[in-house]
């Protein structure tokens, strides 16, 4: 006979404080109850509304203004606001933060995020940036979910540091996401800036400018872009539905990559143009087997359900 006993779960920190308890920050106070891998839970958000969700929730112990008070005695204190708030946030906690706590982030943007938290932690806390690939486009504490990283990749960009504290702190920090169910990644914050304005970023740019650019046809086409937005047409409006703070800060810290990325990305669409203009069908079709290949490794990756509408009508 089996045991059926689970082994009991393991507490990775005994307080983990969250700055910025949105989408991000509350799915990982969810996870991390869940999985019992976190003892107390402090937030700290600036948004009076969220706070009020956050307690009604009973997501965390403390739920305050005061982002020096919630990462008080705090092992691990995570940042899950914007992008370009980082730094503020980080300065903030900075008075709180106790000697030998891991500091991390969750900013879609490496490099910015990297620099401003280094310049305003204060020494003898641990910085280890990272970057959880995984969300929707939906924001705030309600919109969070437990289950949101599992299979998802988290790339941390440590600093480049080989002392034997600071490494155990990354290992630390890399047992804890992968007890929320992620793969964890190291890499360097440039590399991930640009990876990340190749798959995420510039998606999200053409679905902005697609969306929009739709809706000024509208007067054209008098309702009928709306009246049949199957399809494609649908799917870009989710992505278009993103959280403007957090897609404006993405854009302005992220300028260099976005661009490069863009400027190739154009070629590519000129070169599309040119043969639809000339009725080059085999060079239409061979780009668009070749994207279609391209989807399946990623759902052969596990990245993406095979399914239909990726199987989402069966989650809404
Ligand atoms: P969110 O749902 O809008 O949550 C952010 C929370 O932080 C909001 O309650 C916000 O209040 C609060 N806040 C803003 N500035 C603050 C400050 N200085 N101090 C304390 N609280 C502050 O955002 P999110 O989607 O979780 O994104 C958070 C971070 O995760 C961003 O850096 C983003 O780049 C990254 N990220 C997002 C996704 C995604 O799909 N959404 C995926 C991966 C990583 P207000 O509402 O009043 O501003």
């Amino acid at each position: 006979m089996t045991d059926q006993t689970e082994a009991p779960p393991k507490l990775i920190y005994a307080k983990l404080a969250v700055i910025g308890c949105g989408l991000i920050g509350s799915s990982m106070i969810r996870a991390a109850r869940a999985k019992g891998i976190v003892g107390k839970v402090a937030v700290a958000d600036a948004n009076a509304q969220h706070r009020e969700r956050i307690e009604a929730l009973g997501l965390a112990e403390t739920v305050t203004a005061d982002a020096a008070q919630a990462v008080k005695d705090a092992d691990l204190v995570v940042f899950a606001v914007p992008v370009m708030a980082m730094g503020e946030a980080m300065a903030a906690a900075a008075p709180g933060l106790k000697a030998g706590a891991t500091v991390t982030d969750v900013g879609s943007v490496k490099g910015a995020v990297c620099e401003a938290l280094a310049d305003a932690a204060p020494g003898g806390v641990f910085v280890v940036p990272g970057h959880p690939v995984a969300g929707t486009e939906q924001s705030g504490p309600d919109a969070g979910f437990a289950t949101l990283f599992e299979n998802r990749w988290t790339i941390l960009t440590p600093q480049s540091r080989d002392d034997a504290p600071y490494q155990a702190a990354l290992e630390r920090l890399t047992e804890f996401w992968m007890a929320l169910g992620a793969r964890v990644e190291l890499m360097d914050e440039s590399h991930h800036d640009l990876v990340l304005a190749v798959t995420s970023h510039l998606p999200h740019l053409i679905a902005y400018t697609i969306v929009g650019a739709a809706a000024d046809l509208e007067e054209v086409t008098e309702g009928e872009v709306m009246k049949y937005s199957a399809g494609g047409f649908r799917d870009f409006t989710r992505i278009a539905a993103s959280d403007p703070i957090m897609w404006r800060d993405v854009f302005l810290t992220n300028r260099d990559a976005v661009l490069e990325i863009l400027g190739r990305f154009t070629e590519d669409l000129q070169a599309a143009s040119r043969a639809i203009r000339w009725g080059e069908g085999e060079k239409l079709e061979a780009l668009f087997r070749r994207t279609r290949e391209i989807r399946l490794g990623i759902v052969a990756a596990g990245q993406e359900s095979a399914e239909p509408n990726f199987g989402r009508d069966k989650r809404e």
